[in-house]
């Protein structure tokens, strides 16, 4: 696999022998790809015994993955929202950083300064496009996998401590890893490829208990979080005439549906189950900016129109960004440039 050779290993296994104190960082508003990878590298250092590990998150992750987040004791791990000191401390006096799930330091939010200052020696793992490998002293960067939980199951495979054998994996690790990948293919309907199922079948045989991680991520959300999703499909949802379905969330429905973070994760795909939409636009509005998450179906790029019209990217089919707009005007600036991007760069 691209970027897994022995001499790429020897380093990664090298780096991680040399450090001491280590500590792990993914993009902000992390999801199940950037916890699951994360927590799943911080229990393969606990295994090279690197005790004194740390993850440092930028802000917490949504409730739904707290199954994942609580493997990781208290003490290691530091949220910057809340222990902006502790965690600027913390990457100050790191010696090796491990980036997961994002491929430049401004999606880590408030960690962007302190980890372009920081003198550590850092590892990227990542699946997005156009990563800066020059930043690290050793990149893992790959487009075709599904999910940075994929890309650390193959690099911890190559190791010495798990030598090929799932098994050998720490149950915590495994079952991160597996939730990681479960969320960003959404359960296996997008991004997999012959690696993801071999994966799959690998942790399976390990021990992992995939009906458990169904049923936190798919099965435990409040009753206001289904309602609030009827409402975005019945009364916000608009299709325009190319094929594009957008939905715009203010924060007074935020609060009426009493919405916590993480509660809007995956109702973006749902307008592509709509015939003829082919991409799919959700605004919601944030303290200080409008977040976009966009989704398109196969021939139509939402990494391309979140590049030109949105001040972000992503992949292909799955990409975001953000607006800095009133969230009264969004609306219109949607319908506009959907219908630019439509008409002028997709045919
Ligand atoms: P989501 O819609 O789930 O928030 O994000 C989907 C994908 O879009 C993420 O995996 C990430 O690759 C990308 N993405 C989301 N927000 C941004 C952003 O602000 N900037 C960039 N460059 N990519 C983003
Ligand atoms: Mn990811």
């Amino acid at each position: 696999m691209k970027d897994i050779t022995p001499d790429n290993i020897e380093t990664f296994a090298r780096l991680i022998e040399e450090a001491r104190h280590p500590v792990i960082v993914t993009h902000a508003k992390p999801d199940g790809d950037a916890i699951g990878s994360s927590v799943a590298m911080f229990h393969f250092l606990g295994l090279c015994g690197k005790d004194d590990r740390l993850l440092v998150l930028n802000d917490n992750c949504p409730r739904f993955l707290g199954f994942i987040r609580e493997t990781v004791p208290q003490e290691a791990l530091i949220i910057r929202e809340e222990k902006q000191q502790k965690a600027l401390e913390a990457i100050e006096k790191a010696d090796l950083i491990i980036c997961l799930d994002f491929h430049a330091f401004h999606r880590t939010g408030g960690l962007e300064m302190p980890l372009a200052e920081s003198k550590a020696k850092k590892i990227l793992i990542d699946h997005h496009l156009d990563p800066d490998r020059s930043l690290y002293n050793l990149s893992f960067s790959k487009n075709d996998i599904s999910s940075a939980s994929e890309f650390v199951f193959w690099i911890l495979m190559a190791t010495p401590q798990i030598n090929g054998n799932a098994q050998n994996l720490p149950l915590a690790c495994a079952t991160a890893l597996m939730t990681g990948m479960t969320t960003d293919t959404n359960n296996f309907g997008n991004s997999v490829y012959p690696s993801t199922l071999a994966m799959a079948s690998d942790l399976l045989s390990a021990g992992v208990d995939r009906d458990m991680i169904l049923q936190k991520i798919n099965q435990e959300h409040s009753e206001s979080r289904l309602r609030l999703k009827g409402f975005m499909l019945k009364d916000l949802m608009k299709v325009t005439k190319d094929g594009v379905a957008y939905m715009v969330l203010d924060k007074k429905a935020q609060y009426g549906y009493k919405m916590q973070e993480g509660d809007t994760e995956g109702f973006v795909n749902e307008p592509l189950s709509i015939g003829k939409v082919r991409m799919s636009i959700f605004a919601r509005e944030d303290s200080g900016e409008v977040r976009i998450s966009i989704r398109s179906k196969r021939g139509t790029s939402a990494n391309k129109c979140a590049k030109l019209f949105f001040n972000g990217g992503g992949h292909e089919n799955a990409a975001g960004g953000k607006l800095f707009m009133p969230i009264s005007e969004v609306e219109e600036y949607i319908k506009k440039h959907a219908h630019i991007y439509m008409t002028e760069y997709e045919k």
